[in-house]
C-alpha cells in the first residue's frame, strides 16, 4: 500500500510573515499548491468558526492561517471564497467576530453562502445517503479545509474530519444529533460528509490548540505545529498522536479507513518535515476513554446515567442567558428552566439527554462542563 503523506511544520507564533512562510514550506513539501488547485478555479476555504470569538481565545482557526492559505491560493490563480456555518446565527456575523471577514475584505476573498443549502444524495455513503450542503460548497470547484486542533466532548477530538460539519447550514446540524445520538453513528456521518465533499487539502491550525473543556471553553495549549495533508484520517491520527490520544478510540478513524477516506495506521503514514516526537504533548488534557455507544432501552438508560459522562452546569459561572436551552436539540428539552424560572440556572434531565454536548459547546460562559461519574472512571480503567 502507498503511504499517505502528512506534513508537520513548526510555527511558534501567529505573526503573519512566519505563518505564511510555514504554510508555504508545508505546501512545497506536498508538491506545491498547484497539485491542489488550477488557475481560475473557485476554491472555498472552510475555517472552523464554531461561534465567532476573538482569535486569541483559540476557538476559531486563526486569521493568520486563513490569510496565509488564502494568499497561497490566490497566487496559484484560484478565485478564493470562504465560509463556515456556525452553531447558530448568520455566518457573516461569526466570521466578522473571529476576525476572518476583515482578512477576507482586505485580500478580496469572497464570502460564500453557508446559510442555505441544497439536498444532495450520496449513494456510496456508509450510513447517511442524503445531506443538505451549503450552496457555497456545492457551487465551488473545490474546498480547502482549515480546522483547529481542539478537544470535543462527543468525538473526543475535533480536527480535519469534524470540520466539514460546518458545511451543513444552520440549525440543520442539530438534526444529525437527534437522528444519530450514538457517537459512532455520528462519526460515521462525519466520514460520509467528507467522502461527499472531498476537500482537496486539509491544514490543521495546531499552533495554539485547545485542551480540556473544548471546543469552546477549554484552555489554550501551545503546540507550535501546522499539519497538512490530503488525507484527513491520517492528519487527525497524527494530531492525536501529538496529544497522546490513541487514534483507535477516536470514532471517525475506523469508518474513515473503511470508507477509503484515509488511514489512521502509523505504518501507512509518511511524516514529512517533522515528526510526532518533536511536538509531543503527553500532558494535553483530553478525554482518553472511548465514547460509550448509546441505544434505547430502560436498562441501558439506567446504566448510561450512572457510568457515562454528562453535561453539568457550574452555577457560579451561569449568567442565565438561555443559550443552552435554545441549542438543546431534544424535544422536550433535556436542559431547561426549572418550572419556567429563568432567574436560576437551567437544569438537565439526564433521562432525555442524548449527550450531544451542544449545550457545552455553545455556552458563552464556559459554564457547562463534562462530568465523568466515578463508576464510569472505574470501568474505563478495567
Ligand atoms: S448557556 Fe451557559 S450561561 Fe447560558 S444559561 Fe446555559 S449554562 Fe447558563
Ligand atoms: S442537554 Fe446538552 S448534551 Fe443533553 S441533549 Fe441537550 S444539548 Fe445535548
Amino acid at each position: 500500500m502507498n503511504q499517505t503523506k502528512v506534513v508537520l511544520v513548526r510555527c511558534d507564533t501567529y505573526a503573519d510573515a512566519q505563518v505564511l512562510k510555514a504554510i508555504q514550506t508545508g505546501l512545497d513539501l506536498l508538491g506545491g499548491i498547484s497539485v491542489f488547485v488550477k488557475p481560475g478555479e473557485k476554491i472555498v476555504m472552510k475555517p472552523n468558526v464554531l461561534i465567532g470569538t476573538n482569535p486569541d481565545k483559540g476557538v476559531t482557526t486563526h486569521p493568520a492561517v486563513f490569510r496565509a492559505v488564502g494568499k497561497s491560493l490566490s497566487e496559484a490563480g484560484a478565485r478564493v471564497y470562504y465560509g463556515d456555518s456556525p452553531s447558530f446565527g448568520k455566518s457573516e456575523v461569526h466570521l466578522r467576530r473571529s476576525g476572518l471577514k476583515q482578512v477576507g475584505d482586505e485580500l478580496g476573498f469572497i464570502l460564500a453562502d453557508f446559510d442555505s443549502g441544497r439536498l444532495v444524495s450520496h449513494k456510496d455513503a456508509l450510513l447517511v445517503k442524503k445531506f443538505v450542503i451549503a450552496n457555497g460548497v456545492l457551487d465551488s470547484d473545490g474546498l480547502v479545509s482549515l480546522p483547529k486542533l481542539k478537544t470535543h466532548g462527543l468525538v473526543r477530538f475535533t480536527g480535519a474530519v469534524k470540520n466539514q460539519f460546518g458545511c451543513v447550514p444552520g440549525l440543520l446540524k442539530s438534526q444529525y444529533h437527534i437522528r444519530l445520538p450514538d457517537p459512532y453513528d455520528f462519526a460515521t456521518m462525519l466520514v460520509d460528509l467528507n467522502t461527499l465533499i472531498r476537500p482537496r487539502l486539509y491544514i490543521i491550525d495546531g499552533i495554539m490548540a485547545m485542551e480540556g473543556n473544548g471546543p469552546r471553553s477549554g484552555k489554550l495549549k501551545q503546540l507550535n505545529v501546522l499539519l497538512l495533508s490530503s488525507d484527513p484520517i491520517a492528519l487527525d491520527a497524527t494530531a492525536c498522536r501529538i496529544i497522546h490520544l490513541d487514534p483507535e478510540i477516536v470514532p471517525t478513524s475506523k469508518p474513515g479507513e473503511k470508507s477509503g477516506l484515509g488511514t489512521y495506521h502509523a505504518e501507512n503514514i509518511e511524516l514529512v518535515g517533522g515528526n510526532v516526537e518533536s511536538f509531543l504533548a503527553p500532558s494535553f488534557n483530553v478525554n482518553r476513554t472511548p465514547p460509550m455507544p448509546s441505544s434505547g432501552g430502560r436498562l441501558r438508560t439506567f446504566i448510561k446515567n450512572r457510568i457515562t459522562q454528562r453535561p453539568v452546569i457550574d452555577k457560579t459561572k451561569c449568567t442565565m442567558c438561555g443559550t443552552c436551552v435554545r441549542m438543546c436539540p431534544v424535544e422536550p428539552k433535556a436542559v431547561d428552566w426549572y418550572k419556567g424560572d429563568n432567574s436560576k440556572p437551567p437544569k438537565h434531565n439526564y433521562g432525555r439527554c442524548i449527550r450531544c454536548y451542544c449545550c457545552q459547546e455553545t455556552c458563552p460562559e464556559g459554564a457547562v462542563f463534562i462530568y465523568s461519574p466515578l463508576l464510569g472512571r472505574v470501568f474505563s480503567r478495567i
